[in-house]
């Protein structure tokens, strides 16, 4: 195995990885439509994972796709996990996370190979009196995000998500991505990024069909 310096070398001269990511919301949640069309979520990802390139990171480019669930299918999925009488649908635990996922709509909208993020509201305070903004498993390839949180509180919460899912854990440092709280900074160290190499092909785009037929990564 290289030396830290030495893999760090060879990750510098590798290509550009490209992350696939796929966002799930409702038809007509105006709040999801705004972080779609802004490319927050991407960008934060992309902007600080990038950010970490001395430490070893490495350099991403995204690639997104969506999944709009019509109202009627949004409300099937999402009305028997959440608390009845509320206006707007929201996650109020882990339990409902898990349960969104295994709902027959949102399965419709999954793909492996990506990482899935479900823009819902969330409505959830943790034991340590920290407003719950998004959920991601953990090596995994399942996240949901607040899109009102993203805009109001900080636009990191999405490449946290993804911090998440290429494996990383809670760290206590205030000024690296993986600390729980609100806002998170955007640091991450060397140990960090080599989780990150590990993981990002998982997320690996889906070969484009370019010129004569080429298909290329
Ligand atoms: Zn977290």
């Amino acid at each position: 195995m290289p030396s830290r310096s030495g893999r760090c070398t060879i990750q510098k001269r590798r290509n550009v990885r490209c992350m696939c990511i796929n966002i799930i919301y409702r038809q007509g949640d105006y709040d999801a439509i705004a972080v779609v069309e802004s490319n927050l979520l991407e960008e934060s990802i992309r902007r600080i994972i990038n950010s970490n390139f001395e430490k070893c990171c490495p350099l991403i480019r995204t690639e997104v796709s969506t999944c709009v669930l019509n109202p009627t299918d949004w409300t099937k999925a999402i009305t028997p996990i959440t608390q009845a009488g509320s206006d707007e649908p929201a996650l109020s635990s882990d339990d409902d996370f898990n349960n969104l996922f295994e709902t027959e709509q949102i399965q419709s909208c999954l793909i492996d190979s990506c990482l899935n993020i479900v823009l819902i509201r969330f409505n959830e305070i943790t034991k340590d009196g920290i407003q719950v903004s998004g959920k991601a498993t953990t090596g995994g390839n399942l996240s949901a995000i607040d899109p009102v949180r993203v805009f109001e509180h900080a636009d990191t919460i999405p490449a946290h998500e993804a911090g998440h899912a290429l494996g990383l854990d809670h760290v206590n440092d205030v000024n690296n991505l993986m600390n729980s709280s609100l806002p998170v900074g955007t640091e991450l160290t060397t140990e960090q990024c080599d989780i990150i190499f590990d993981n990002i092909d998982r997320f690996a785009c889906p070969p484009r069909r370019v010129g004569r037929g080429i298909l290329r990564r």
